[in-house]
C-alpha cells in the first residue's frame, strides 16, 4: 500500500461525539448568541461611525434650530402690517437691510419696515412672519407686499426640531448617514460605538492551494477561506486570514492558538468523521464543544464551541455548506456582538414556482432565485444543490426553507423563504 506524506490520522474514538446529539437550528442558534458577547465601545471619529452601533445616549447641548430663523427667501415683516394685502391693494413697506444666512440684524424693525431675508438667516426683532419672494415686487428702497403673510409664516422656530436635553440618538442605535448629521449638529467630534469583532480565519485541508497557486494533482483551489472572510467582512466583521492548516493535531493547534487571540475564530473544514478530521478533537481539548452537528441540510456537520470565553466555530468543508451554516450561526453571532438586534435576514412568504424535494427529518436550505411581482413572492431552484457545488450559491438570492416535516413540496404551495443580499429587517 502506498501511503502518502501526511501525518499520523485522528481515530473517531477520540472525540466524544457521544455526548452531542444533532440539534434543531433554532436551538443551535440560541446556544450561539448565549456565547456570543456585545463588545465594549470605542471612541471613533463621526464620520468612521457609519456602519456601526452607538453605545452611548447622546443629549443635545443646544436647542436645534439655535434661534428663530426664516424658511424662505423673501422679507421678514410684520404681520400686522400686510393685512388685506393683495396684487391689487399691496402693502409697501421700506426695506431697511439685506440679511443673508450667517448675520444677525442688530436693531428692532418697526411698522412700515422689511427686511430682505435669506433662508437660515435669524428673523430680526420686531418681525414675526416671512413674505416669501412669489408675494412681493421688488422696488428700489421699497417692496410691494401682494398677500398677507400670517403671524408665524414661513419661520422655524428655535427648538423646534431639538430641545436642549433631549436625548436624540440613544445607545443600540444603528449609525446611518443621517445618525453622523444629528451627530454633528450636537456637536461631536466623535462618539462611542461598539467596537467590531476581529474574527480570525482558518482553513484546514492537505488539498488546498491558494487561488494563484498551480494546481497540482490532487489539489483543489482554497474558496472558502476568501468567501468566510467576505461574509465576516460583508457583516462588518474584520477577517483576519489565518491561511491554511495542515491536516494534523500539531499545525492546527497551533494556528488555533493564534486565532484564539481574536474576539472570534472560525475554522473550515475537517469535522465530518473521516480521519484527518482534526478539528473537533483540538477544539475538545483547547476549549469546549457546545454542539456538533445541526439537524440541517446542507451545513450540517458544524461545530461550535468556546475557546476562553470566545466563540469558535468550525464550519463544514464542502464550500456551499460553509456559506449556508455561516448564513444561520456566524452571521446573526458577529451582528449580535457587534450591538446590532436585528440579526435575522428578512424572511418572506413566497409561492413556489415549480415542485422541491427535500430529506424530511432535517431542515433544508435550499439555493434559490426569489422574485417580487405585484408586491407577491414567487421562488424556484437556483440548479444543482451538491454542497460542493458553488455556482447555485452564486446564482441564488435566497435561501428556501423546506421545514423538517417536508418531504416534498409543490408548485403553488405557499413556502418562507430568507432573503439574502439585503440589509436585515428592523
Ligand atoms: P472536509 O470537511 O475537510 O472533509 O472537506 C469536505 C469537502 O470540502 C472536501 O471535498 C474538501 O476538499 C472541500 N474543502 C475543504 N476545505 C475547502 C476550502 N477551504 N475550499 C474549498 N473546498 C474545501
Ligand atoms: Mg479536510
Amino acid at each position: 500500500m502506498y501511503t502518502f506524506r501526511t501525518s499520523q490520522p485522528i481515530k473517531s474514538s477520540q472525540v466524544p461525539d457521544a455526548m452531542l446529539e444533532d440539534i434543531e437550528v433554532e436551538r443551535a442558534l440560541q446556544i450561539v448568541l448565549s456565547t456570543a458577547h456585545l463588545l465594549e465601545g470605542q471612541r471613533r471619529a463621526i464620520l468612521d461611525c457609519v456602519g456601526y452601533v452607538l453605545a452611548e445616549d447622546v443629549p443635545a447641548d443646544m436647542d436645534i434650530p439655535p434661534f428663530d430663523n426664516s424658511a424662505m427667501d423673501g422679507y421678514a415683516v410684520l404681520a400686522s402690517d400686510t393685512v388685506g394685502a393683495s396684487s391689487e391693494t399691496p402693502v409697501q413697506l421700506r426695506v431697511v437691510a439685506d440679511l443673508p444666512a450667517g448675520y444677525a440684524h442688530p436693531t428692532v424693525v418697526r411698522g412700515g419696515e422689511a427686511v430682505r431675508i435669506m433662508t437660515g438667516a435669524p428673523l430680526p426683532p420686531g418681525t414675526d412672519a416671512i413674505a416669501r419672494s412669489e408675494m412681493t415686487i421688488r422696488g428700489d428702497g421699497t417692496v410691494l407686499v401682494t398677500a398677507p403673510a400670517k403671524p408665524g409664516q414661513d419661520v422655524r422656530y428655535r427648538g423646534e426640531d431639538v430641545k436642549q436635553g433631549d436625548v436624540v440618538l440613544t445607545r443600540g442605535t444603528p449609525v446611518r448617514p443621517a445618525e453622523v448629521g444629528m451627530l454633528a449638529t450636537l456637536g461631536r467630534r466623535d462618539a462611542l460605538v461598539v467596537r467590531r469583532p476581529r474574527v480570525a480565519v482558518l482553513t484546514t485541508g492537505d488539498e488546498l492551494v491558494d487561488p494563484w497557486e498551480p494546481v497540482a494533482p490532487g489539489k483543489i483551489r482554497n474558496s472558502n477561506l476568501y468567501s468566510i472572510s467576505a461574509q465576516v467582512k460583508a457583516c462588518g466583521g474584520e477577517p483576519i486570514l489565518l491561511g491554511t492548516a495542515r491536516d494534523t493535531v500539531e499545525r492546527l493547534e497551533a494556528k488555533v492558538r493564534l486565532g484564539a487571540e481574536a474576539d472570534m475564530l472560525i475554522t473550515s473544514g475537517g469535522v465530518s468523521v473521516g480521519d484527518y478530521d482534526v478539528v473537533k478533537p483540538v477544539l475538545a481539548r483547547m476549549g469546549e464543544i457546545l454542539f456538533w452537528k445541526v439537524k440541517m441540510r446542507p451545513g450540517s456537520p458544524v461545530v461550535f464551541g468556546e475557546i476562553h470565553g470566545k466563540p469558535m466555530f468550525g464550519l463544514p468543508g464542502n464550500p456551499t455548506a460553509s456559506i449556508v451554516a455561516f448564513e444561520q450561526f456566524v452571521r446573526p453571532a458577529i451582528l449580535h456582538m457587534s450591538g446590532r438586534t436585528a440579526l435575522r435576514r428578512r424572511e418572506v412568504e413566497a409561492t413556489l414556482e415549480e415542485n422541491v424535494k427535500s430529506r424530511p427529518g432535517v431542515t433544508n436550505f435550499v439555493r434559490a432565485i426569489a422574485t417580487e411581482r405585484d408586491g407577491q413572492w414567487l421562488v424556484r431552484r437556483a440548479g444543482e444543490q451538491g454542497s460542493a457545488m458553488l455556482r447555485s450559491m452564486v446564482q441564488s438570492n435566497a435561501l428556501l426553507i423546506v421545514p423538517e416535516t417536508a418531504s416534498r413540496l409543490s408548485i403553488g404551495d405557499k413556502v418562507q423563504v430568507q432573503l439574502l443580499d439585503l440589509p436585515e429587517t428592523e
